[in-house]
């Protein structure tokens, strides 16, 4: 009996201790090297992709991805590109033999959903709003044989579009973890969705939340983007996952945002004082943008330029994102496919 229960106790402190190293890395988010993968919480997993908005010499690696390891199987989220794709089936099979049954897509651009051909190869079903759907059936081969002229990877694949859209709302959840995604309106595209772990309080939120200078805006809302990340902060979040750039605070959401919100306010009132877009950029501001990304705002002119399009109703938002449309090929839009502004 006695040995009973001493063996409960040693249990009870092996949990405690295990509490309280999760807690201390609650705390303190890893500091990642790129291509890292990191447990940021009990059974979820984070693989750092190599970016940069300011350094030419590293090589765009695609999205960050996040899986997380239930009882029976692993849930991805985003499928990345193709080549990556199967570096992150690498990375996943150090961390469980479980297999993959779900990836899914945070939106319809090449360096997070052209990796689902490879996935599904694996065994996956793919998720994804019905707008992401949507716009990976409607740009279709057309936009792949594009994207594939620049990608040996996207080459040797075919497109493989969602096999599970979803409207609002739709949920994982096995007793062990839960993985909610949520649509939450129009943001960096109009097929964006986040991926939620309310028991770790982590949000993955896709390019809807980017850490870094890596905001494409060519297919976005600025202004619904504005209230998507003030759903988002509604959240229980701890920790923020982002499509590109290091994991943080939650306090990124507010740092997002508040670039969308400046640099509208900029852009409306250079357009009162009938400035040019070229004056409006090079006088656009916000040092704090460059603290934060080391970049300066006025060096990303399409961003401002789609800005400025938006308030002068140059934009309908709801052509963005097709490849039918004159400005859905932008220098780094999905059809050459990659995603980073300035780059
Ligand atoms: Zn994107």
């Amino acid at each position: 009996m006695k040995s009973v229960i001493s063996k409960a106790i040693g249990v009870a402190a092996v949990a405690c201790c295990l509490m309280a190293a999760w807690a201390a890395r609650d705390a303190a988010v890893p500091d990642m090297k790129f291509n890292d993968v990191s447990e940021i919480a009990p059974g979820v997993f984070f693989r750092y992709s190599s970016i940069s908005a300011t350094d030419p010499s590293v090589p765009f690696g695609g999205c960050n991805n996040t899986w997380v390891v239930f009882k029976e199987f692993v849930v991805v989220i985003d499928a990345n590109f193709p080549k990556e794709a199967e570096d992150v089936i690498a990375a996943i099979k150090k961390t469980t033999d479980k297999p993959i049954r779900y990836v899914f897509d945070t939106h319809h651009h090449g360096d997070h959903a052209y990796g689902n051909t490879v996935w599904a190869k694996a065994g996956a079903k793919v998720i994804g709003h019905v707008n992401c759907s949507r716009l990976l059936e409607m740009n279709g081969p057309k936009q792949w044989a594009e994207a594939a002229r620049d990608r040996k990877d996207i080459a040797n694949n075919k497109l493989k579009t969602v096999d599970i859209p979803f409207d609002e709302k739709h949920v994982i959840d096995d007793g062990s973890q839960r993985v909610e995604f949520h649509y939450f309106g129009h943001a960096h595209t109009p097929g964006d969705a986040v991926a939620y772990l309310p028991k770790h309080k982590l949000l993955c939120t896709g390019d809807a939340c980017v850490n870094g200078a890596f905001n494409f805006m060519g297919h976005s809302n600025s202004a619904s983007w504005i209230k998507v990340l003030d759903r988002m902060k509604e959240l229980d979040v701890a920790m923020i996952a982002p499509g590109h750039g290091k994991v943080t605070t939650k306090d990124l959401l507010d740092k997002q945002q508040r670039y969308f919100v400046d640099m509208r306010a900029a852009v409306k009132k250079g357009i009162e004082e009938k400035k040019t877009l070229a004056e409006i950029t090079e006088a656009i501001g916000m040092p704090w943008y460059n603290e934060w990304t080391g970049k300066d705002a006025s060096k990303i002119p399409d961003n401002v330029g789609h800005v400025y399009k938006e308030l002068t109703g140059k934009i309908d938002h709801s052509m963005l994102g097709r490849a039918d449309t004159p400005d859905a090929m932008g220098p780094y839009g999905p059809s050459r496919g990659v995603d980073v502004a300035g780059r």
